[in-house]
């Protein structure tokens, strides 16, 4: 059975060429960024005695804020009128990515000098290094546990963020995240995100702690724009009991192969930084030898063919059963096989990110 919504997205998906489809989407989320920016800005403009404004931003800070504000609903007016990321030079449509870098660019990249190209390289370069080092170079060792993960960014900066933490019993963490939205900001997002992690979990006992701290934190002190869903699972090697809170994530799918059985660990609670005072709720589930966790962003399963049909879970699903005996990282190395087979050269719209725990 197809959903309505489904068959809608299908159809308005084929009958737009690919580049369009990306820049219509990326300009939405710019003018939504955009648009909770000016949001948060001003309701924060009005709310905050002068005083406390000055010392905040500095003695120029009115009309930094008030040029802020004027440059956002330039843009904003801009995305109206149909008229935004056109070259000012050559009316051609900017590159995406420098759109998503900055939002005012009013030039396409064949107008830049090369110094400008070689400055705005090393900008680009930088936050790729910046982000890198923020994920996991590699997996821990967890006993009686064969765990491999991927982690493919679709821009040059991605918004997938997956990590494995300690927790203050000793017990494993497991995050894996989407933050949503694309390109620099969702990258800085991500590095907030992974600070977070690092500073509560080795203070922590339950994934719902974390996650509850976390969204309060990013309610009250830092302006969102916008949310992010996460995954949070803690397993004890020694019960092999893992505790899990899935805060609007994709479902994490368990195969059991002892006894063929499919399991999908479901959202026990909505995405972080949607609603203050959030319940999240925590489940559990006693793994056994030869479970296979499969961990993902939905970047894989909503990556399109050239029709734009999307690859969905039950083909992931598949996957892990079939190849139920081999080794986690080579479970990876045939999901990106079949997916770049689906894709068929299609680039992917979303950062890919898997991480795959296989109890021995
Ligand atoms: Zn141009």
């Amino acid at each position: 059975m197809v959903e309505f919504r489904t068959l809608v997205l299908f159809y308005s998906w084929i009958c737009l060429p690919y580049e369009e489809q990306m820049k219509t989407k990326l300009y939405n989320e710019i003018q939504i960024s955009l648009q909770q920016t000016r949001e948060n800005l001003s309701q924060w403009v009005e709310r905050t005695p002068e005083e406390k404004r000055h010392i905040r931003l500095g003695p120029e800070s009115e009309t930094c804020v008030e040029e802020h504000l004027h440059v956002i609903d330039e843009s904003l007016e801009k995305i109206k009128e149909g008229t935004f990321g056109v070259c000012k030079v050559c009316q051609e449509a900017i590159e995406s990515e420098l759109l998503q870098m900055d939002y005012t660019s009013a030039v396409c990249l064949g107008h830049f000098t090369d110094e400008e190209l070689r400055q705005l390289e090393s900008e680009l370069e930088l936050s790729q290094v910046v982000q890198r080092g923020l994920l996991p170079q590699e997996v821990p060792s967890i006993e009686g546990m064969n765990i491999a993960a991927l982690n493919r960014p679709a821009q040059i900066v991605g918004g997938d963020y997956f990590d494995f933490l300690n927790f203050k019993d000793g017990t494993h963490g497991l995050v894996m995240a989407d933050v949503s939205g694309h390109g620099v900001s969702a990258g800085m997002f991500m590095s907030s995100l992974q600070t977070a992690f690092h500073t509560m979990v080795p203070e922590a006992d339950s994934p719902v702690s974390v996650l509850e701290r976390i969204n309060r934190l990013y309610i009250h002190n830092i302006k969102f724009t916008t949310f992010v869903t996460i995954f949070f699972g803690k397993y004890d090697p020694q019960t092999r009991i893992l505790t899990y809170a899935n805060a609007g994530h994709n479902s994490a799918y368990l195969y059991r192969m002892g006894t063929n059985q499919e399991i999908w660990l479901r959202p026990t609670g909505p995405a972080i930084g949607l609603m203050e005072g959030l319940t999240i709720h925590k489940d559990e589930i006693q793994l056994e030898p030869g479970d296979i966790l499969l961990l993902y962003t939905d970047g894989i399963t909503e990556a399109t063919d050239q029709l734009g049909a999307l690859w969905g879970e039950d083909r992931l699903a598949d996957i892990i059963r079939q190849n139920a005996d081999s080794s986690a990282e080579q479970l990876i190395r045939k999901i990106m096989q079949a997916l770049k087979d689906h894709t068929n050269g299609n680039p992917l719209a979303d950062d890919v990110t898997l991480v795959i725990s296989k109890v021995g």
